[in-house]
């Protein structure tokens, strides 16, 4: 991914410095064709019961915005995983230790994103937000 890549710290800050950004930008992107519903292919939707989730107006299912992107069951907030990403992005050699140092996170929680995000790397060159 990307635009993250270009941003400098201080940018990065202050485009990404809440959950609603963060969520946005995801949604952003999950959602730039449009929405498609997974269980019945149905194209029209409301609000989910969470922050930029949708909800499939036919079928009735909801989808919330990290489900099948990078960030499914990434039990981080939203605002410390998409800082891991930079980090990575701009040093994919960073440590798992190094990371959990500097965002205050387990290490086993750090090692876990960091590996989905290196599998991502290798198979697609990038970090692909989508990449499930
Ligand atoms: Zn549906």
């Amino acid at each position: 991914m990307f635009e993250i890549k270009k941003l400098n710290v201080s940018q990065f800050e202050s485009l990404f410095s809440s959950d609603e950004s963060c969520l946005k930008f995801i949604a952003d992107q999950k959602w730039a064709d449009g929405f498609v519903c997974r269980k019945c292919g149905h194209t029209n939707f409301c609000k989910g019961k969470t922050a930029y989730s949708r909800r499939c107006t036919r079928c009735k299912s909801e989808e919330s915005v990290t489900a099948n992107t990078i960030f499914h069951r990434c039990h981080i907030p939203i605002t410390e995983a998409f800082k891991m990403v930079y980090m990575v992005c701009h040093d994919p050699e960073i440590s798992s230790y190094e990371l959990s140092r500097q965002l205050e996170k387990r290490q086993m929680t750090c090692w876990k994103l960091k590996a989905k995000l290196m599998e991502c790397i290798e198979k697609k060159g990038e970090i692909d937000l989508l990449y499930k």
